[in-house]
């Protein structure tokens, strides 16, 4: 069973995602890490975030150590977002996707192109969403905890940004695939969420485990 879980920034698909890897027990991947390691590679070598041809090289991550916390920053979380749009860059991940997404038994993968492009023939799809305000506030909680000094309204403008470039850019956009559940997340919390994610694929796969 392949199950595609895509949404923006913050949404709160990366937990949902995982909570039916654990429920389904299927392997999971964060596609996020992937552009973010592209973007980390690019920043150590100094390479240029506006070149596509500095980042197509920077997609040879064989060398990178997938637990450093510094994927997870919000400098390399920009600049995964620049050179995402890069269509060179793009096709250059697709295979390990498509890979792990075709391992027997199946796979969760969360990202903003899982259901359109990576796995269109997904058994199920869920599209993650929740209002910028409220994402902004979750992900200017999660920075606090870390220990940095952030403002609200700081993550509120990068964030729009983000979505800006994940929706409008011209290969593989942030959309919502024509057969996905959406889960709006702006009013719930993620347990609940994810609790809801589980019963929808339950209730697509007539399955009940
Ligand atoms: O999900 P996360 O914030 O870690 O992703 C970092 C960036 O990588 C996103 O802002 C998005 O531009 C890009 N991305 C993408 N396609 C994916 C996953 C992430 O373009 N499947």
């Amino acid at each position: 069973m392949i199950v595609a879980v895509d949404g923006p920034a913050a949404s709160g698909k990366g937990t949902i995602a995982r909570a039916i890897a654990r429920r389904f027990d299927l392997p999971h991947l964060d596609t996020g890490l992937l552009y973010r390691a592209v973007g980390l590679n690019l920043l150590r070598w100094g390479g240029d975030p506006e070149s596509e041809f500095s980042a197509l090289r920077a997609c040879d991550f064989s060398q990178m150590d997938f637990a450093d916390a510094e994927l997870k920053s919000e400098a390399v979380g920009g600049i995964a977002s620049r050179i995402s749009v890069y269509p060179m860059v793009r096709q250059a991940l697709v295979e390990r996707q498509r890979q792990f997404a075709g391992q027997p038994g199946g796979a969760v993968l969360d990202g903003r192109d899982i259901g359109t492009v990576i796995a269109p023939d997904a058994d199920a799809k869920l599209f993650v969403t929740a209002r910028p305000e409220v994402r902004a506030q979750r992900r200017y909680e999660e920075l606090k905890r870390f220990g940095l000094d952030v403002h609200l309204a700081d993550v509120l403008l990068d964030i729009q940004a983000r979505d800006e470039r994940d929706r409008n850019r011209a290969t593989a956009p942030l959309r919502p695939a024509a057969d996905a559940e959406l889960i709006d997340t702006s009013e719930m919390g993620v347990e609940a969420a994810a609790a809801q994610a589980i019963a929808v694929i339950e209730r697509r796969l007539h399955v009940s485990i």
